[in-house]
């Protein structure tokens, strides 16, 4: 089996190649076809010489996931599904707005967190993602869109890591991936505009900001602990105000100046004056510089959760921005296709009951025909 390219970040890439005997700068020329040019075959890339060309055809290559399905959502949203092998498959989504396109990236096939208000969380955990089904991702995202838009400019301006799986407890595959979406010879994005989303794993936050500083978001959801115990179960292990402190120490090396935090909008559960006035004096007891976003619950069956009012959801808002935290509203993209934060379910084996699932997805396919390169996709 030769090595996948889509593995190595540049360091990486460096090394792979000094193996072969060959100096620093080739791994640049042939980082830069991967990621910027969208390039899988060696024989395209014609600056290289023939002898490293012919090197490379043995002892590498270039490969995306198989896509199982794609879906366009009425408001422009695409949602693919990509197989990961042994019947486990990992949903990627393309948001575009009229000022960015962004892609969010799954880091796991299923999620060993297991919060009660999530798709995901209620299938369980299958696998980590190695770091080339993390890039693979974006690779075959902003090629294939290159391609099927006819566009020479980037197309994916932010990578938010919000899809299936909890990328903190999928570290050492997730710091490469990010530093191939940094690099300027790969995807050059800002590390403002890439964002890893926790449910509050501590440590990984701690080590993320001294290895590879991006946005963090937190999945907050609830204002005291009792309520978090029940909602992300992961508080049992690192409680607020553990997390709190690591959300303080991030910001001194964070390239934003606060840290985002989500919360899902659940009617009756955490919803009330009461909780948004208990996170006014979270946030201030601990003086955490940061900004709420607030989403609207993506119901799915089973959860037996219900999804805020409007009204609730609008004083909720109001409150935390009359306390001076900006607060926004997330809109919902891709509810129509199920690609809605918290909708994300994938297949992972066929140990919930949505075995189903890919079978349906497939009834409604646009391009049935599997896919493993951006060059090979209609
Ligand atoms: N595991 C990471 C990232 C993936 S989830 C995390 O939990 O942060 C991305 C965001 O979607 C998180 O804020 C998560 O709490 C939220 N989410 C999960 N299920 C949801 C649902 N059913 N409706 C709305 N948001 C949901
Ligand atoms: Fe995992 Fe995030 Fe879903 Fe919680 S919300 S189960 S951490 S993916």
């Amino acid at each position: 089996m030769t090595a996948n390219l889509l593995e190595f970040d540049l360091e990486g890439l460096a090394a792979f190649c000094a193996g072969l005997g060959e100096k620093r700068f080739r791994a640049v020329q042939l980082f830069r076809w991967i990621h910027q040019r969208g390039a899988s075959d060696f024989g395209q890339m014609t600056d290289l010489a023939k002898s490293l060309r012919d090197k490379l055809a043995g002892a590498a290559h270039v490969e995306a996931l198989p896509v199982i399905s794609q879906h366009i959502s009425a408001d422009g949203t695409i949602k693919w599904l990509f197989d990961v092998g042994n019947g486990d498959a990992v949903e990627t989504v393309y948001i575009p707005e009229s000022d960015r396109g962004t892609l969010c990236v799954s880091s796991q096939a299923g999620c060993a967190v297991g919060c009660r208000f999530c798709s995901t969380g209620h299938q369980g955990f299958s696998r980590n993602l190695k770091t080339w089904e993390i890039v693979a991702q974006l690779w075959f995202a902003e090629h294939f869109l290159r391609r099927h838009l006819g566009r020479e400019e980037r197309i994916v301006s932010n990578v938010v890591m919000m899809g299936m799986g909890e990328p903190l407890q999928n570290y050492t595959a997730l710091v490469p991936a990010l530093k191939t979406m940094l690099d300027d010879h790969g995807y050059g994005l800002s590390r403002r505009r890439v964002t890893v989303s926790t449910s509050g794993v501590v440590p990984m936050i701690e080590r993320l900001a001294l290895d590879c500083p991006v946005a963090l978001a937190v999945s907050l959801h609830a204002p005291n602990d009792a309520l978090r115990n029940d909602l992300v179960p992961l508080n049992r292990k690192y409680p607020l105000a553990e997390l709190l402190a690591a959300c303080k120490g991030y910001l001194a090396h964070a390239p934003r100046d606060f840290i985002t935090f989500e919360y899902c909008m659940l009617d009756g559960v955490n919803d009330t004056p009461e909780h948004a006035q208990q996170l006014i004096d979270l946030v201030a007891q601990h003086g955490v510089r940061c900004k709420f976003n607030l989403i609207p619950f993506n119901p799915f069956p089973q959860s037996g959760l219900v999804r805020s009012q409007a009204p609730a959801v609008a004083a909720f808002a109001q409150r935390l921005n009359d306390a001076g935290i900006v607060t926004t509203v997330r809109k919902t993209r891709g509810d129509d296709i199920d690609a809605a934060c918290g909708q994300l379910a994938g297949e992972v084996k066929d140990r919930t009951g949505v075995g189903s699932r890919i079978a349906a997805q497939r009834r409604v396919v646009l391009h049935p025909r599997r896919q493993s390169t951006p060059e090979a996709a209609p």
